[in-house]
């Protein structure tokens, strides 16, 4: 039997280019679309308007077919999280945070990550591949089949769960087309943020193709200190990352800004020192700087910022006239925070076989072994 094409991963041009293939109008693809997330219809009997032709070969060649849910939890302060059986033993995760009238999901991209920063339990996970387009799609729709239930749904997607969305470049770009267009999820451009961690190639790819938000996991001022804690930088050094930035905003336009995202970790990129080097580094990029306190996780090596030195960070960067988050810790009670999404991988790269034995190794230490 051929493989059925999963509708949920094609955007608009897409749809349409694979109806004007079959002889049929563009306009189908539309028509099609609307039938799906605007009626929620998935039966093509009951889509009356396409010719009968169409959807009988709709019927035998096409499906929706929707990631399989391994486990959904939901922590005491409202944040949901889906396990997803994404086949061949792998497993990723979603999460839908609640804040304010927002609903703010994180969707995963690929099957573990390739870039192993040295903060991020991802990482230690190894990769197994990426998440095809209808796989990150099948993701709102779960959340958004939740959320409809108290007459919500998602406000905001930030691709910032497992894995490193610009290396899974095509799937992402049509997965953040459907939830930016009109006719399916139509949540606005700047409602829709993908993060990398300096993939500097595809920031330019990603300006010729799309408009989408982009936020950047910096996490350090100098290369010095970023080689180590994100490894993709002894690639694409700072400064390359940054140029491709300012192309990307300047992209954007004069009214939208970038996110840079900052983990801080204490005594490695939290003091005062970083931050007047931080300050000083992005001063001609035009952004808003969000600081993630660091979420641990057994044997991680790093440990949670004090208090005061987050504030003094937070501080001395608002006085230098940007606009800083600070991103506060959800879902924590049940491993949904920021970093803490491993999911399970098949893992190709001997990665998790390694980070299991220093797990192994750590808890005997603190068990005095
Ligand atoms: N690969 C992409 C997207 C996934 S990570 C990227 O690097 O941007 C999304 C964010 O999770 C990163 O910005 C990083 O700041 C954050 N993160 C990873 N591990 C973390 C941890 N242990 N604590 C806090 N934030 C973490």
């Amino acid at each position: 039997m051929t493989k059925l094409i999963n509708l949920y991963g094609l955007d608009r041009a897409q749809l349409e280019s694979l109806f004007v293939g079959r002889g049929l109008q563009a306009f189908r693809g539309r028509q099609l679309m609307k039938w799906v997330y605007h009626q929620g219809m998935t039966d093509f009997s009951a889509m009356t308007d396409l010719p009968k032709s169409m959807r009988q070969w709709l019927q035998d060649n096409t499906c929706f077919e929707l990631p399989k849910v391994d486990a959904f939890k939901v922590s005491k302060d409202g944040t949901s999280k889906w396990v997803l059986d994404v086949g061949q033993g792998n497993f990723v995760e979603a999460v839908v945070i609640p804040d304010k009238g927002r609903n703010t999901l994180c969707v995963s991209s690929q099957m573990g990550c390739m870039l192993d920063c040295s903060f991020c339990s991802t990482g230690k996970q190894g990769f197994s591949g990426n998440l095809a387009a209808a796989t990150i799609v099948g993701q709102m729709v779960l959340a958004n089949n939740l959320l409809v239930e108290r007459g919500e749904r998602v406000t905001n997607v930030v691709l910032m769960g497992m894995g490193e969305p610009l290396l899974n470049f095509d799937a992402v770009v049509s997965a953040t087309n459907i939830m930016m267009e009109d006719l399916a999820f139509g949540l606005s451009k700047r409602r829709v943020t993908v993060s990398t961690a300096g993939v500097v190639p595809a920031i330019y790819e990603l300006a010729k193709v799309t408009d989408v938000a982009l936020a950047i996991s910096l996490h350090a001022p100098t290369d010095g200190l970023r080689d180590q804690l994100v490894p993709i930088n002894r690639k694409y050094p700072i400064e390359q990352l940054l140029a491709a930035c300012r192309h990307y905003v300047d992209h954007l336009g004069e009214r939208r800004k970038l996110v840079i995202e900052y983990t801080l970790m204490k005594g490695v990129n939290d003091q005062l020192e970083h931050a007047i080097a931080l300050a000083d580094l992005l001063k001609d990029v035009r952004c808003k700087i969000n600081l993630i306190p660091f979420n641990p996780f057994p044997a991680s090596g790093y440990e949670k910022p004090a208090k005061q030195d987050i504030y003094k960070f937070q501080t001395y960067l608002m006085k230098q006239g940007y606009s800083t988050m600070l991103r506060t810790t959800r879902g924590d009670d049940i491993d949904a925070a920021c970093g803490q999404l491993v999911g399970q991988v098949k893992d190709r790269t001997k990665r998790q076989t390694r980070y299991l034995a220093r797990v192994k190794a750590h808890s005997e230490e603190v068990a005095g072994l």
